[in-house]
């Protein structure tokens, strides 16, 4: 062994004591920091939610009973929902339970679904049978009062917004005050804008293709009625369930334009609805506490026109 080895085996070896010596401090100062960073963070919000995308398919009414979901939305802490489902039977029993959800202190706001049943999702925006039930239900109504927006409709390419019935439906939500529920991409809202420049529009997942922030941002400026609502939006969230310093931005640049949505498409996502809403408090309580009530709660509220819940 070389001199100049051993001297090198020597720093090695009080490097190693110095590493040993440090670790257990460098440790306690890691769980310190980490403690303080958890107290630092946000408590979940606890203010009443506004579901704004609720579907009570007919795979769900045969699980989940008119009482069951009111009581999942009770626990959950939502007190107002847009309905809609396919086919519309759904939401009418959601809208005929007035007791039940007065009880749950739930507001129904319906929706007409332009689905009969799965088959109606590739073809609607040219199905002049589509547009005939909406103004017989328009015409009907619901044990809750007036339809007040159509959809969750889905646009799987965007040219087909310039479907004859797409557009006669936009058309007619402008010339009614209902909202539409939009489920499609960045191209497709242009084109529904263009039929019905002053409609209401609430696009579903504000893109669940994960469209650019930026590309969000010019939609919003762009379009004032246009709102952006937030289940399955890629990027919201980063792995923790925690908002995203993008979307934190974003949502407190366009505090008035976004809604939250359980989007109860399967059954599933009744089974996990109240996990769902805990998710949904968790980034909203990374929100300054005045935008997160508004994005929670006071934006649904307002279009539709509901009180405050007293309790
Ligand atoms: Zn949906």
């Amino acid at each position: 062994m070389s001199l100049l080895s051993l001297a090198a085996r020597m720093r090695i070896g009080r490097a190693r004591a110095s590493i040993g010596r440090a670790s257990p401090r460098g440790l306690i100062a890691t769980l310190a920091g980490c403690a303080l960073a958890a107290l630092a963070q946000a408590e979940p919000y606890r203010g009443p939610l506004f579901d704004a995308h609720l579907h009570y398919n007919v795979e769900a009414t045969a699980v989940y009973p008119v009482e069951d979901v009111l009581a999942r939305m009770q626990r959950a802490g939502v007190r107002a929902i847009v309905a809609n489902s396919r086919p519309n039977d759904g939401t009418k029993s959601l809208a005929a339970a007035k007791a039940q959800a007065a009880a749950a202190g739930v507001t129904v706001v319906p929706f007409i679904r332009l689905y009969r049943n799965r088959a109606d999702y590739t073809g609607w925006f040219g199905d002049e049978t589509i547009y005939a039930m909406v103004l017989s239900e328009l015409e009907r109504g619901t044990a809750a009062g007036p339809y007040r927006g159509i959809g969750e409709f889905h646009l799987y390419d965007s040219a087909n917004a310039n479907g004859a019935v797409a557009k006669k439906l936009m058309q007619l939500a402008q010339a009614r005050q209902l909202v539409v529920l939009a489920h499609v991409d960045d191209a497709a809202i242009d084109l529904l804008m263009a039929h019905a420049p002053e409609a209401r529009v609430i696009w579903a997942h504000t893109g669940i293709g994960g469209v650019a922030p930026e590309r969000v941002r010019a939609l919003l400026d762009r379009y004032p009625t246009l709102m952006g609502e937030l289940s399955y939006r890629p990027g919201l969230t980063a792995g923790d369930g925690r908002l995203s310093p993008e979307w934190k931005g974003m949502l407190t640049a366009f505090p008035e334009r976004f809604l939250v949505g359980s989007d109860t498409w399967i059954n599933g996502r009744w089974s996990a609805y109240e996990d769902l809403m805990r998710a949904a408090r968790l980034w909203l309580g990374d929100l300054p506490p005045a935008v997160a009530e508004r994005i929670a709660w006071r934006n649904g509220a307002q279009i539709f026109g509901i009180a405050d819940p007293a309790n």
